[in-house]
């Protein structure tokens, strides 16, 4: 036979096939809408039917039917799983935002808020494309439904509308048919499951596996029709085994059996690697009855009348599934060893087996209401414990919906991957986690189609464009509005990585010169020379220890020494060593005033000066460290120095700021990072002028290729209250960036 013959034999024996003559007509979906809402109002009912015809009206599906056949279908889908007026109502209209151009907002005026919003979030999931058979994808895609399903009346709707889809999918060619059901398996049948949905998760199931493997199901199919028609005779006989047990004690139930899922079955034959002889639980006893109390009754008069297989004991009803399934599981074993198994379960628990989540509520004039009686609600109750009774109902629907709807935002990338973000990300946070190299290059995006900048925040279910630069680098700004840990961690890795690289070229250039003082050519000094002595320096790198200079950690000097040749050493005083020998001066000069600046907790004639690496203010947190022969150097408890892995801790001490002068003045050192305009440089050393801060440095540079430029500046401040008004004024100057305190 062919595929498509064997598709549509089976195929007839699931779906009802609709001729002329039975055709679904208005008044059968109304007739349902009765049979649960008695005083239901049939005006809003065929006002909202007749202006779904008006709208879809000339339009055709694949089949040849009229469009609004689709429609018509999904309401009586619908109203017969009982839900309210209005979701039955939504599915006459779920398509015509999208296909009849007719606007939510009409919607609205004309039957409501709530039905807008359930056509509004269908159609919006209706957008949604599924590519991606990876669990996390298919799983970020559930989510993204439940989250644009808002009120989960839209997820009923949603899946009523798949699953007449399904119904009618052979008309469809064969690859749309096969990616439509891969979609169903891999999203709408998890998520009916979800909602305990039984009946919807099923039908969905089946129909996919059919459209996915029609060969597989019709053998399957076969096989277990085949078995059964053997088995029945034994399976008739144990049904009557069960009925005069009960009735022998006085129990009133109702015994079924049923062959399980096709495709449960399938799954089975495939893991346990066997054929259909091996899997000995291809159908199931059904007991319904009355109480819980019943339930536990049951279960033991059939131990006592079967040997049970302890491991298959499952008490459903005590620890109910995530999807609220409740029921007891027990397998037996058959007089001749065939085991059987039997699920036990009240009416109530079985509906709600079978309808989840719209088993439990109803609409009644737009109000919520619960319903459950009796030992349903006890059971919703034991779910929300300590709730007030009238508040069940939606109490339910929020503890489903806790579970379900994450803390997560979800949005698209333009390709239709799904990326998950924390609410309130924005562009920039975004482009971080595309890629890091994206991320830098970021200046903004098209968000669904608009142009945004890259503070933009996002919100759930937008596509994201990203928009990039080459010119593009990232800021210590843009630290202060990304929201997610992972594109700050990269910013500052860069920002870092900028800085080493720079320390790096000043520390080359440093160290060259240094060379050149000392007579030594520089072909000698090659790279590889320098890396022979990387050990000797106690440097891991060379670059480690060009940044070393550049940073001041190592003196030019130091550094320099022992690629000087001995007979070229110390003829004359280096630079260096004039430098250091002002230096020293000018500790010295420091340590006399910061005797009454800083004090060393428990120490008084103790040796303190401020170090010149972070150079402290008064107000800073500071921390002392004691240098071998020259005192306490006071640092900025957030030095880097201070956090050098191998910094000795036994020369921590604890220091506090003293009395100070009122002249006592520290240097700082600041940049100013601008745009680079005409008259910038003047306005800024204006400005700390103006705020009566003198200058001890000044060094300005732009950089021609991206319009920046950077001052760097030492000023005197009197505390850090006074460096942050002068930083202040600085930033409101026309065309100032950011302004930072050097470490
Ligand atoms: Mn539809």
């Amino acid at each position: 036979m062919e595929l498509k013959d064997t598709l549509l034999k089976a195929l007839r024996k699931i779906v009802p096939t609709r001729t002329k003559d039975s055709i679904l007509r208005y008044e059968d979906i109304q007739s349902e809408v009765l049979k649960n809402h008695k005083d239901a109002d049939l005006n809003y009912l065929a006002t909202a039917y007749a202006f779904g015809a008006q709208h879809h009206h000339g339009q055709v599906r694949k089949s040849g039917e009229p469009y609004y056949s689709h429609p018509i279908a999904v309401a009586h889908i619908l109203a017969t799983n009982k839900l309210d007026l209005e979701t039955v109502a939504a599915g006459f209209l779920h398509d015509v935002v999208e296909d009849c151009d007719v606007s939510l907002q009409e919607l609205q005026e004309r039957f409501g808020e709530g039905l807008a919003q359930i056509v509004d979030g269908v159609t919006k999931i209706g957008k949604v494309r599924y590519r991606d058979k990876l669990d996390s994808q298919a799983e970020s895609y559930r989510k993204m439904i439940l989250a644009m399903s808002n009120d989960l009346r839209v997820l009923i709707v949603k899946l009523a509308d798949r699953l007449h889809n399904m119904q009618t999918l052979h008309h469809l060619p064969r690859e749309k048919q096969i990616r439509i059901a891969t979609e169903t398996m891999d999203i709408y049948v998890p998520l009916a499951h979800r909602v305990g949905m039984s009946n919807f998760k099923l039908f969905l199931e089946k129909l996919a596996f059919l459209y996915q493997e029609p060969e597989v199901y019709e053998e399957i199919e076969k096989q277990v029709n085949e078995r059964h028609n053997r088995a029945k005779a034994k399976i008739a006989a144990t049904e009557k085994q069960i009925k005069a047990l009960l009735a022998e004690h006085g129990i009133k139930a109702e015994v079924h059996s049923r062959i399980k899922s096709l495709y449960s079955i399938h799954k089975k034959m495939k893991k346990k690697k066997t054929g259909l002889d091996g899997i000995y639980d291809y159908y199931a006893f059904r007991i319904l009855t009355d109480s819980v109390a019943d339930c536990y009754n049951i279960l033991g008069r059939l131990h006592g009348r079967w040997h049970p297989i302890p491991a298959r004991i499952k008490d459903f009803i005590a620890t109910p599934k995530p999807n609220l399934y409740q029921s007891l599981h027990t397998t037996l074993a058959g007089s001749e060893g065939q085991p059987f198994e039997v699920q036990i379960r009240t009416h109530t628990m079985h509906r709600i087996a079978e309808e989840g989540v719209a088993a439990h509520w109803t609409y009644k004039q737009g109000k919520l209401v619960s319903l459950g009686r009796d030992q349903h609600s006890k059971w919703l109750k034991k779910l929300v414990t300590e709730q007030d009774p009238e508040t069940t109902s939606n109490d339910y629907i929020e503890s489903i919906k806790g579970e379900l709807f994450t803390e997560e935002m979800l949005v698209f990338t333009p390709r239709g991957e799904i990326k998950t973000l924390k609410p309130g990300a924005t562009v920039l946070d975004f482009a971080y986690h595309i890629h890091t190299e994206l991320g830098h290059k970021t200046t903004g995006a098209r968000v669904d189609g608009v142009q945004v900048g890259i503070r933009a925040e996002l919100k759930n279910g937008q596509t994201v464009e990203v928009i990039t630069s080459k010119s593009q680098k990232p800021t210590e700004e843009w630290l202060s509005f990304v929201v997610t840990s992972s594109a700050r961690a990269k910013i500052r890795n860069w920002l870092n990585s900028v800085k080493k690289s720079e320390s790096i070229d000043i520390g080359r250039t440093l160290f060259e010169k240094e060379l050149k003082k000392a007579k030594v050519p520089l072909k000698s000094v090659t790279t590889k020379t320098i890396q022979e002595k990387m050990k000797e320096l106690s440097f891991k790198k060379v670059d480690d220890f060009y940044s070393a200079i550049g940073l001041g950690n190592l003196t030019p000097r130091k550094a320099a020494l022992p690629f000087i040749p001995e007979e070229l050493q110390q003829k004359t005083p280096s630079s260096g060593e004039v430098r250091e020998s002002r230096l020293r001066k000018a500790l010295n000069n420091l340590t006399r005033q910061s005797k009454q600046q800083v004090v060393v907790k428990g120490q008084n004639d103790i040796l303190v000066y401020l170090a010149q690496c972070c150079s402290p203010i008064e107000g800073d947190k500071i921390t002392g460290f004691i240098t071998l022969g020259k005192g306490v150097a006071v640092h900025r408890s957030d030095c880097k120095m201070l956090k050098d892995p191998n910094l000795d801790v036994e020369r921590l001490v604890e220091v506090q700021w003293g009395h100070l002068d009122k002249e006592s003045v520290f240097n700082t050192r600041i940049v100013v990072y601008t745009e680079d305009r005409r008259g910038m440089i003047a306005d800024v050393s204006n400005a700390v002028t103006a705020s009566k801060t003198n200058i001890k440095d000044f060094n300005a540079r732009s950089d021609d290729g991206k319009h920046t430029g950077i001052i760097h500046l030492v000023v005197e401040v009197a505390s850090l209250d006074h460096l942050k008004r002068l930083t202040q004024t600085l930033e409101k100057i026309k065309g100032v960036i950011s302004v930072e305190r050097e470490n």
